[in-house]
């Protein structure tokens, strides 16, 4: 039977609420035979979910997903199967986690501009100490009952030109990719139906992705539409960059976003697993398809 693969997902070390081992088991529940965990800007979840993917009989694919700026564009770029470790990768995540901390700060001075106290301890602790994610501050503002869910959290206070938004620079796409590729993995942008970006600009971001050595786009997410699934599919063709698939699971309380549960990718796209992760490739192309 066809391989279940699913190659986004998050743990409570970035804005997940499980831990390592409780991801990788609801995966192999889930019938998922190869899962990614790709938390933000971080690689710390990875051992134990090696372990527990070893006794599930799963395979995991260590991965992160990479904070970046292009063009003034927050871009999420996701690493497959990097070294955790590595260290450049991991200078440059540290990076990311202390512009993280600046920024937590300074969105919680916003969010007190605008009348609400309290937010930074709020958002930390249920953060349990990890990196601090606009999603903890929308899950306390959920909780203490200022936003009735976290896509009204978002869109009341936490989105571009509301009073807890704060720009942040994070890395350039280019070195994203860089620090992706010296680890030995295959850099790939998150989600790009999520981003506000027209068709030109969209070409020309896939453009200098595959330039600067991205090896491919997520076709399908839990995040698209079907109409995103077909049109990212056939720009993954036409930049010649390679497919991937993942659910970008973050917590079983998102309940229409589950591990595993995603249409299967085009048939005429190349997978990003096409040569089964072989060890020492960046993710290239194969000769012929
Ligand atoms: P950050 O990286 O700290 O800026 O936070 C971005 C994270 O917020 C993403 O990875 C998502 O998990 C989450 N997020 C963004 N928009 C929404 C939304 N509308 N509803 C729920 N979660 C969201
Ligand atoms: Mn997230
Ligand atoms: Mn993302
Ligand atoms: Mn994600």
């Amino acid at each position: 039977m066809e391989k279940s693969y699913d190659l986004h997902s998050h743990t409570l070390q970035s804005d997940g609420t499980l831990t390592p081992s409780e991801l990788v088991q609801r995966a192999a529940d889930k019938g998922v035979d190869v899962l990614a965990l790709t938390d933000h800007d971080v690689t710390e979840g990875i051992d134990e979910a090696l372990q527990a993917a070893r006794q599930l009989g799963i395979r995991l694919i260590p991965g992160v997903e990479v904070s970046a700026n292009w063009e003034g564009t927050t871009i999420h770029v996701v690493g497959l199967d990097i070294e955790p470790g590595n260290e450049i990768l991991e200078r440059g995540l540290a990076g990311l986690r202390q512009q993280r901390n600046d920024r937590a700060l300074e969105i919680a001075a916003g969010l007190e501009k605008a009348g609400i106290a309290g937010t930074h301890e709020g958002a930390s602790r249920l953060a349990h100490g990890k990196i601090l994610s606009r999603t903890h501050f929308a899950r306390y503002l959920v909780a203490t009952g200022l936003a009735a869910d976290m896509g009204k959290a978002f869109k009341k206070y936490l989105r571009k030109g509301k009073p807890g938004f704060v720009r942040s620079d994070w890395c350039s796409l280019e070195t994203s990719v860089e620090w992706i590729r010296a680890a030995g993995g295959r850099a790939v942008i998150a989600h790009p139906e999520r981003y506000t970006i027209g068709r030109a600009r969209m070409e020309r971001l896939l453009t200098a992705f595959r330039e600067c050595g991205g090896a491919g786009i997520e076709v399908v997410s839990g995040s698209h539409t079907p109409g995103g699934v077909e049109r990212f599919g056939r720009m993954a063709c036409e930049f010649e960059l390679l497919a991937s698939r993942g659910s970008d699971f973050h917590s079983p309380e998102t309940t229409w976003i589950e591990l595993g549960r995603l249409p299967r990718l085009p048939e005429y796209c190349v997978p990003v697993w096409h040569d089964d992760f072989a060890a020492g490739s960046n993710g290239d192309r194969p000769e012929q398809v």
